[in-house]
C-alpha cells in the first residue's frame, strides 16, 4: 500500500529518515501542506515563504528526476492528510518530528486518526533526550553542551532513497504558483534571490564551500565584513540539510573553529529543548518583573516613529542600520550584527523584544520559532538564560571592535565616502542624507538602567 511522507521543515531526499522507511515499506507518496491554520499567528512570515516557494521547487525537480512528486495541498494540515490517505488508501503517513507547539498538538490528533510514524531527525540529539541526572531537562546552556557533546557524534546519515516507486494513481495537487509564496507587487525579493541558492544540493555546495572556512571561524564568525560564518541558517532551518550531516562532512578538523562551530549547532538543539519546556517562550517574557519596563508603541506617535526607524535602518547608528538593511535586502543578519540591533531596540529604544521578534519573524528566510525566541529573550535579559538586562551593549564602539566599516560601506552606501575614523559614528555635518541619531547612546543607557531600577523597585 501506498505511503504518504509528510513534509514540513525538512525538506530534503538524504539523511531524511521519514523518506528512508516510507520508500521501504512501499510506494511514496510526498505531501506538502501550506496550513495557514494550525500555526495560529505563527503562519510561515514573508522571506521564508519566498525561501519555501524555491525549496519546493528544488524538491520537485530533484523527485522528478526520480519519477517521483510532491503532492501540494492547503489548509488544515491534519485534515488534510487524513483526507489523503482515505483518497489514496495509504497505510502510514511517515513524517519527522517537529517540536513547534502547534505541531507537537498537530501531530497528537494526526495520530489520532491515522497511522502517523514519526521519526527524529533535524537536531544532533531528539529535544528532551538529554537530561540532567535527575533526568530534567536542561535550562541552562553551558551544562546542557557539554552533556550533548558527550553523545556526539550524531547517529550516521541515511542515504538516500534508492528507488522511489510512484503509487498506481497521483493524487490531486495544488500548483505552486497559484500559492503565491512570492512578493508580486512590491517584489522586495531581488536582494534575495541575488544572496541565495536554495534547495538540497545548494546546502551541500554550501557546506563544501565553508569547510574550507571552519578553521578560522572562532575570530572570523565575529567580523561581519569578514562575512566568516556558514550561512547555512535557512537550510538548516528548512531541512534541506541536517546538522547530523554537517556534523560528519566537518568533525576530525583539530582546532578551535570547529569545537566553536559545533557549540553553535548545539546552539539550535538547545532553542528546541527551550520550546519544549516553554511553548509560550516567543509571546512571554520568562522572567518577571519587565512588563512596566517598555515603552510601547502602540501608545505614543514617537516611540512608534521610532520602533519603525529602526526596522527600517533610519536610527542614526551605522551598524545597526547596516544590520536592519541587510536583513531587508538579504533576508539575514549577521549574528553578532543581530545581537547589536536587538540590543538597540530593547535598551537603547526600550521597545518590548516581541516587537523585535515580530519583525524577524516576518524578513529573515531562516526565522525559526525556537531560534528566534531563544535569542531574543538571551539579548532582552528575560529569558531562562540570558545576559543580563543591564549589561547593555555599546553598538559605536561594538562596530569599531568588530571592525565593521566594509560592512556598513556595503549596507549604508550614503556613508560609503567616509574613512575608517569616522564610519562607526559619523560626526553631526558629515552625515549627508544619512539621519542623526534617534537618541543619544548615553542618555538611552541611562534611561534603561533607570527602567530597570524603577521596574525592579515596583516588582
Ligand atoms: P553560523 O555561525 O555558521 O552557525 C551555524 C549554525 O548554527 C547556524 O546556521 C544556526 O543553525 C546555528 N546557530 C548559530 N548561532 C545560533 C544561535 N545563537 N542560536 C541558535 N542557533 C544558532 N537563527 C535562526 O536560525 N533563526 C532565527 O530566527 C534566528 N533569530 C535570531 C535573533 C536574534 C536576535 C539573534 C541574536 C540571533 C538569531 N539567530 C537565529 C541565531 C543566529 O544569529 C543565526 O543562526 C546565524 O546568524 C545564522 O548564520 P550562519 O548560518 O552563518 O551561522
Amino acid at each position: 500500500a501506498p505511503q504518504i511522507v509528510w513534509l514540513r521543515r525538512d525538506l530534503r531526499l538524504a539523511d531524511q529518515p521519514a523518506f528512508h522507511a516510507a520508500a521501504q515499506a512501499g510506494p511514496v507518496i510526498p505531501v506538502y501542506v501550506l496550513d495557514d491554520e494550525t500555526a495560529g499567528d505563527r503562519a510561515i512570515g514573508g522571506a521564508a515563504r519566498w525561501w519555501l516557494h524555491h525549496s519546493l521547487e528544488s524538491l520537485s525537480r530533484s523527485l522528478a528526476q526520480r519519477h517521483s512528486r510532491i503532492v501540494l495541498r492547503r489548509g488544515d494540515a491534519v485534515r488534510e492528510l487524513a483526507k489523503l490517505v482515505e483518497e489514496t488508501g495509504a497505510e502510514a503517513v511517515h513524517a519527522l518530528r517537529h517540536y513547534e507547539p502547534w505541531w507537537r498538538k498537530a501531530q497528537g490528533k494526526l495520530a489520532g486518526q491515522v497511522d502517523l510514524r514519526l521519526y527524529d531527525g533535524n537536531y544532533l540529539m531528539p529535544p528532551g533526550a538529554v537530561t540532567t541526572n535527575g533526568g530534567d531537562p536542561y535550562k541552562i546552556y553551558t551544562p546542557f553542551a557539554k552533556a550533548v557533546l558527550d553523545y556526539m557524534p550524531p547517529r550516521e546519515c541515511l542515504p538516500e532513497p534508492e528507488t522511489l516507486h510512484s503509487p498506481d494513481r497521483w493524487p490531486d495537487s495544488d500548483d505552486l504558483a497559484d500559492w503565491n509564496l512570492l512578493p508580486t507587487r512590491p517584489d522586495w525579493s531581488g536582494g534575495i534571490a541575488a544572496f541565495w541558492q536554495v534547495g538540497e544540493a545548494a546546502a551541500h555546495e554550501r557546506l563544501e564551500e565553508w569547510s574550507g572556512d571552519v578553521a578560522a571561524y572562532a575570530d572570523a564568525r565575529n567580523q561581519p565584513s569578514q562575512d566568516g560564518s556558514s550561512r547555512l541558517s535557512p537550510h538548516l532551518h528548512w531541512g534541506e540539510i541536517s546538522p547530523a550531516q554537517i556534523w560528519h562532512r566537518l568533525d576530525g578538523r583539530r582546532g578551535e573553529g570547529w569545537a566553536t562551530y559545533a557549540k553553535e549547532l548545539i546552539w539550535r538543539d538547545y532553542a528546541q529543548n527551550v520550546i519544549c519546556q516553554f511553548p509560550g517562550y516567543a509571546s512571554e517574557s520568562y522572567r518577571d518583573g519587565y512588563a512596566g519596563l517598555w515603552r510601547n508603541p502602540n501608545r505614543g506617535h514617537l516611540i512608534a516613529e521610532e520602533l519603525q526607524a529602526w526596522q527600517r535602518g533610519m536610527t542614526g547608528y551605522p551598524i545597526v542600520d547596516a544590520g536592519m538593511r541587510q536583513l531587508w535586502q538579504t533576508g539575514w543578519m549577521h549574528n553578532r550584527v543581530r545581537m547589536i540591533a536587538a540590543s538597540f531596540l530593547v535598551k537603547h529604544l526600550l521597545i518590548d523584544w516581541r516587537h523585535g521578534e515580530r519583525w524577524f519573524w516576518d524578513c529573515l528566510v531562516d526565522a525559526d520559532f525556537a531560534n528566534n525566541a531563544v535569542n531574543w529573550q538571551w539579548v532582552a535579559g528575560t529569558g531562562v538564560d540570558s545576559n543580563m538586562f543591564v549589561r547593555i551593549m555599546a553598538p559605536l564602539s561594538q562596530s569599531e571592535k568588530f571592525d565593521a566599516a566594509g560592512y556598513i560601506r556595503e549596507y549604508v552606501p550614503e556613508l560609503a565616502d567616509l574613512p575608517d575614523d569616522q564610519i562607526h559614528d559619523p560626526p553631526d555635518d558629515c552625515r549627508g542624507d544619512y539621519p542623526v541619531k534617534v537618541v543619544g547612546h548615553r542618555e538611552a543607557r541611562e534611561r534603561a538602567l533607570s527602567a530597570w531600577r524603577a521596574a525592579k523597585e515596583e516588582g
